[in-house]
């Protein structure tokens, strides 16, 4: 789960890790109420979306008096932000954070994942802050320092310290550097991050060392035990199909394809996509009904690819192990009349009850084309929209 950077730097402050001072707002006066309060003389008006790069696409403005602060504010709420996370539509701006100016002497770079190959929270920190760090990746990797941290005991004073002088904090901003990476793993592992990004970390004029830049994202399997960081949710943020999916319990992302897939398991999913691909057709949607899916759960994904209008056809590709092919047909018929199916429907299912299952699309009378594998529905499907 994605939140903004207004609602990180809440999370981080309460861990220690300091930020610019700064306020949430959803209209121009408030972002000008805000700025009074705030105090002078310089603000930073920041677009608040789910997606990083704003800087470059015109979503962070620095204002050097209330006016421009009223000025900024103004162009930026509302505006379709584009940059390099948002692809080519943007994202609507509905809220700003304005926060104090910084006095920036460095801009340094450190962030957090969780590294399946070592299987721990890897902090990676660089002295090329403010930039895409992809692209210091690729272009000078060794001014990116990783640490593997041991979850038993945590970010030790010393590796914290260590990382900070390498990326050039000066000596005397060294401790309360390393304390703020500390607390920052802290937030991290406390919150069951997925990923955190303070880019950039900054060096202040007077030699502090403060957050202005804040990215966090949270692991979905552990949000129950987090119901604070759920009320941090913004639904304005996400794909409106991916929410409703997420009411039914179903595992939904709308691709830019035109045949819709219904599929039981992540894999055979992503499989589905392959094979379609390799007859040439390309796929509306990943989804994935999970192993215990009852007619109202399928009745719902049909509904949910439906409102896509790019859709051409739909492949139903099923593996009846636990569930029993006959269930899901029978789903599947009562979905397909349910929503009054205008478009092609493929359907292959293979597993437990399968002769029944086909009787139950065969009586249907709906105008279903049964395939007998994989290979032979991704063709007819692919073959139906070109008819
Ligand atoms: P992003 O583009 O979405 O990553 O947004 P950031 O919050 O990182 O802001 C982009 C850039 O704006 C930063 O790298 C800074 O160079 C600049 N910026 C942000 N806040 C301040 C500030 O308080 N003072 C100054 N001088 N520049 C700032
Ligand atoms: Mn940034």
């Amino acid at each position: 789960m994605k939140i903004h950077e207004y609602q990180a730097k809440e999370i981080l402050r309460k861990f220690g890790v300091p930020t610019p001072r700064g306020l949430r707002c959803d209209s121009v006066d408030e972002a000008v109420e805000a700025a009074k309060k705030l105090g002078g003389p310089v603000w930073v008006v920041k677009a608040q979306i789910h997606a990083g790069g704003r800087g470059k696409g015109g979503g962070v403005k620095l204002a050097r008096s209330l006016d421009e602060v009223r000025e900024h504010a103004k162009a930026i709420l509302g505006m379709q932000l584009k940059t390099h996370q948002t692809g080519p539509q943007g994202q609507t701006v509905r809220r700003l954070l304005i926060e104090e100016g910084a006095d920036i002497r460095k801009e340094l770079y450190v962030g957090m994942v969780v590294d399946r190959g070592t299987q721990r929270v890897v902090m990676m920190a660089s002295s090329e802050g403010g930039m895409d760090i992809e692209e210091v990746a690729a272009n000078t990797p060794d001014k990116i320092h990783k640490v593997a941290i041991d979850p038993a005991a945590g970010l030790v004073a010393k590796d914290a310290e260590d990382i900070a002088r390498k990326i050039g904090v000066p000596e005397a901003a060294l401790p309360q550097a390393g304390e703020l990476l500390k607390n920052l793993y802290t937030a991290f592992e406390q919150t069951d991050g997925a990923l955190a990004e303070i880019n950039p970390l900054i060096v202040t004029g007077d030699e502090k060392v403060l957050a202005l830049d804040a990215k966090m994202t949270f692991d979905d399997n552990a949000l129950f035990r987090h119901p604070e960081i759920v009320a941090l949710r913004d639904f304005d943020e996400e794909d409106p199909a991916e929410i409703e999916a997420s009411k039914f319990d179903l595992a939904y992302i709308q691709l830019d394809g035109n045949i819709g897939c219904l599929v039981n398991g992540a894999g055979l999913a992503m499989a589905t996509m392959d094979i379609i691909k390799l007859y040439g057709g390309s796929p509306a949607n990943f989804l994935d009904v999970g192993g215990g899916a009852s007619t109202e759960k399928v009745t719902e994904a049909f509904k949910i690819m439906l409102k896509n209008p790019n859709l051409k056809a739909i492949l139903v590709n099923i593996f009846g192990g636990i569930m029993k092919c006959d269930v899901i047909a029978e789903g599947v018929v009562s979905a397909a009349r349910q929503v009054s199916l205008k478009v092609p429907l493929v359907v292959r299912l293979e597993g437990t009850n399968v002769e029944l299952c086909k009787k139950i699309l065969a009586d249907s009378g709906l105008p279903i084309i049964s395939a007998s594998n994989m290979a032979d529905a991704a063709e007819k499907v692919v073959k139906a929209i070109a008819a």
